[in-house]
């Protein structure tokens, strides 16, 4: 497997738990919004049982620039994590796999609905800004539901940023699973197999998901799933 060796740039904390982790893109290394790589720390050790390395979304698109994972670093947590928290700064080295994997809006339909939980919100981070230069002026319309139990959202003024940029989204951050739920539903009964659905969350949510939508009757083809295995 390739490495590509990078430089954290900057961290930044996006809620109470989670932090976003900057790095600069390494001659040669290129992307596609949605895909998700292996990172590797270097020059920090972790404990005798874990791993030193993570699959994480590149949470940023080609066009910001950057490379960035968000990862949420919940107590406890692995020795990892432990690193990524108490001993990573900006000037650090970073290891980068080439990218996998093809999460993405497909624009044969006529729209897409995002339904993301929580950190599953980094390959939807990552699509958007992607479209908000390249299809901002699409008929494509994108739905997006992104929930989050505590009300914590990550990425702060981004969403006003895409949100202006993108006449063709509409955005809904949602802190009640209820109303995450019932949103789901009424958009899948009103609009059915006319749309896409990326679903972007834990196993468990992902799957939960899957089973109310094909209940409804939106055909499997019609539903794309990013799995974060690990939560
Ligand atoms: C395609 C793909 C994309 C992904 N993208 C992302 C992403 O963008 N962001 C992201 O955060 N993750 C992502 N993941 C998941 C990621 O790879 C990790 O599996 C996940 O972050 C868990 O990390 P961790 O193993 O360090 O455990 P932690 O996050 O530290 O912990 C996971 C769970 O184990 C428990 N735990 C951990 N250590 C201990 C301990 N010592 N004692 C007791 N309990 C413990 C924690 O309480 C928690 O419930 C992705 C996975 C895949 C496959």
């Amino acid at each position: 497997m390739q490495l590509y060796e990078t430089t954290v740039t900057k961290i930044a904390q996006e809620t109470s738990d989670s932090y976003s982790f900057f790095m600069r893109i390494p001659e040669g290394y290129t992307w596609q919004a949605g895909q998700h790589a292996l990172w590797k720390l270097s020059g920090y050790d972790v404990a005798e049982d874990d791993r030193p390395s993570r699959i994480f979304t590149i949470a940023s698109a080609p066009e910001d620039g950057f490379l960035m994972f968000t990862t949420r670093i919940a107590d406890p947590h692995s020795s990892f994590k432990d690193v990524l928290l108490h001993q990573l700064k900006a000037g650090d080295p970073m290891l980068v796999a080439n990218p996998k994997g093809s999460f993405a809006f497909h624009r044969n339909h006529p729209q897409s609905l995002v339904i993301a939980g929580g950190i599953g919100i980094t390959p939807i981070r990552s699509l958007l800004a992607h479209a908000a230069v390249q299809n901002a002026d699409s008929d494509h319309k994108i739905t997006v539901f992104y929930s989050d139990d505590r009300g914590e959202f990550c990425y702060g003024d981004f969403w006003k940023k895409v949100e202006s940029a993108m006449p063709n989204l509409e955005l809904h951050l949602i802190s009640d699973r209820d109303e995450f739920t019932e949103r789901v539903n009424t958009f899948a009964k009103t609009v059915g197999n006319d749309a896409e659905y990326l679903i972007a969350g834990s196993p468990g949510m992902n799957k939960a998901f899957t089973a109310t939508l094909t209940g409804l009757g939106v055909a499997e083809d019609q539903i794309v799933v990013d799995n974060f295995m690990g939560y």
